[in-house]
């Protein structure tokens, strides 16, 4: 029986890989490789010249199979085209799949993009939410946005230059004063990190259009911002929605997120507001 190990590789620069990913790396029976193309500049860098194939998303079951009859008889390093294979990389149903069948799955640690964001933010560490990647649809990212009203911890997203600008806006309109830290290109030639407000951050990416990889370290909120709305103040807020569209449901989900109150108190006053507003 072999092991499926999870062998994580650089998110740039290609010394960022452990001794001994390179030994599981050239030990193993088959490579299973998110893009074995990527994965090959890797290789030929660390003269590893272990059987690749492919493993992503869209791979077929007889493709999974084909990996997991591999591990019958010998070792399967999985990696994906950076970092750790499993986090927002493919991996998840390959590990569900040999650990029902009986295999040893083991992590062979290493780069980790939002990690390394992490640590190097100054944001406190002690406590973090990893968010993936913030919704792409306008409305679902105000309401994810809306959300981290009350989180205390530290929230870590991915985000994708075409994109970082957009959940920047949406993250200081709600909340200008709160930390971030934008880290940008981490372990490559740009490498850079921005600390400041949401708000100070829009003007910065003014200055610099979006290039490269990001992860976004959003500060968690303090409790001056935890402060739940007057009663007033709610009813304005969803007012103001109802009139611009939404649907009572979305318009209470997101209110309650904003304001701090339970989202049944909200879904309450949508009635009365909708009675005062003629809705
Ligand atoms: N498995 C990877 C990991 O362990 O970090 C994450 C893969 S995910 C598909 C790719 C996203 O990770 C990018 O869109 C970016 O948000 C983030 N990322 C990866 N490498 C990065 C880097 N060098 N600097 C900043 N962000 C990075």
């Amino acid at each position: 029986m072999g092991t499926l190990f999870l062998v994580a590789t650089p998110i740039g620069n290609l010394e960022d890989i452990t001794f001994r990913a390179v030994r599981v790396l050239r030990d193993a029976a088959l490579i299973a490789a998110e893009d074995t193309r990527t994965t090959r500049v890797l290789l030929d860098r660390y003269e590893i010249a272990t059987p690749t194939t492919s493993y992503h998303e869209h791979t077929s079951i007889s493709r999974a199979d084909a990996i997991l009859s591999a591990l019958e008889t010998g070792d399967v390093a999985l990696v994906s085209d950076a970092g750790t294979p499993g986090i927002n990389d493919p991996g998840y149903e390959l590990i569900v799949a040999a650990i029902a069948r009986g295999h040893a799955v083991s992590p062979i640690p290493g780069a980790c993009a939002a990690v390394a964001a992490l640590a190097a933010s100054g944001l406190p560490t002690d406590q973090f939410v990893f968010a993936g990647f913030a919704p792409r649809k306008k409305s679902a990212l105000t309401t994810w946005v809306a959300g981290l009203r009350n989180e205390s911890r530290t929230t870590l997203v991915y985000e994708s230059p075409h994109r970082v600008e957009e959940t920047l806006r949406t993250l200081a309109a709600a909340y200008p004063d709160r930390s971030v830290c934008i880290a940008r290109e981490i372990t490559k030639r740009f490498e850079e990190f921005w600390r400041g407000t949401c708000a100070a951050a829009i003007t910065h990416l003014e200055g610099q259009p979006p290039r490269g990889e990001y992860v976004l370290v959003i500060g968690g909120a303090v409790e001056a911002e935890v402060a739940a709305w007057e009663v007033g103040e709610v009813e304005a807020a969803l007012r103001e929605r109802l009139q611009n569209g939404y649907s009572g449901r979305d318009a209470a989900a997101e209110v309650a997120g904003l304001s701090g109150w339970p989202r049944r108190e909200v879904v309450r006053l949508v009635d009365a507001v909708k009675y005062t507003a003629g809705n």
